[in-house]
């Protein structure tokens, strides 16, 4: 199998009280898990369609891919954008960028949020590098793989999904939102900025 379910670095129960143990049980066994076999079986499936030469489920298997690899790959982001004991400001470079590209933490923040709970139906909130302004931006990721530009890169994303938040806050989104910053692992977003910044650039440039 191409891809597998990583391990968390914590324990389920580590978000505490800004995340439960138990969202985080099934958001991580359950529904990362699924979208890590979606992603595997439309893998394999498309591996037969050339085997037997039938493409007749093409469309069907390319939507899979897409629904099931960006599941994949949105939550791997995620679990490692969070963090016990963490939260507070950013610090370093990506404060500057942020500071640069947003006018001020605050108004970064302000953006984000507000990006995060205006989403319509299911999706993330995103932050990401864009090698081909040079720059951040934030962007609304609708379901599991729309509504970004290729090329840009994510190192802070928010998943607004109804499974994320359902069960520790009901409707009320903005608390869980309020609730994130406290658990935001900065020093990943920091590792992904200078990482974003470092290989991807030129890969969309050539
Ligand atoms: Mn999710």
């Amino acid at each position: 199998m191409t891809y597998s379910l990583p391990e968390l670095t914590y324990d389920y129960a580590a978000l505490e009280p800004h995340i439960s143990a138990r969202i985080m049980e099934l958001h991580h066994s359950k529904h990362h898990k699924a979208y890590v076999d979606g992603a595997n079986h439309a893998l394999a499936q498309m591996a037969e369609a050339r085997e037997t030469g039938s493409f007749a489920n093409i469309n069907r298997l390319e939507k899979d891919l897409a629904f099931h690899l960006g599941g994949h790959v949105n939550h791997s982001i995620f679990w490692t954008n969070l963090a016990p004991d963490a939260g507070g400001t950013p610090e370093g470079e990506v404060a500057s960028a942020i500071d640069e590209y947003f006018g001020s933490f605050d108004a970064f923040k302000a953006h984000f949020q507000a990006a995060s709970l205006g989403i319509q139906g299911s999706g993330w909130g995103v932050l990401s590098w864009d090698p081909l302004g040079s720059r951040l931006v934030i962007q609304q990721l609708f379901d599991q793989q729309a509504n970004t530009a290729q090329g840009t890169i994510p190192i802070l994303q928010l998943d607004m999904w109804e499974h994320a938040f359902y069960l520790d806050y009901q409707n009320v989104k903005a608390d869980y939102v309020a609730a994130f910053w406290h658990i935001v692992n900065w020093e990943n977003v920091a590792k992904r900025f200078e990482a974003a910044r470092a290989h991807a650039g030129a890969s969309l440039l050539v």
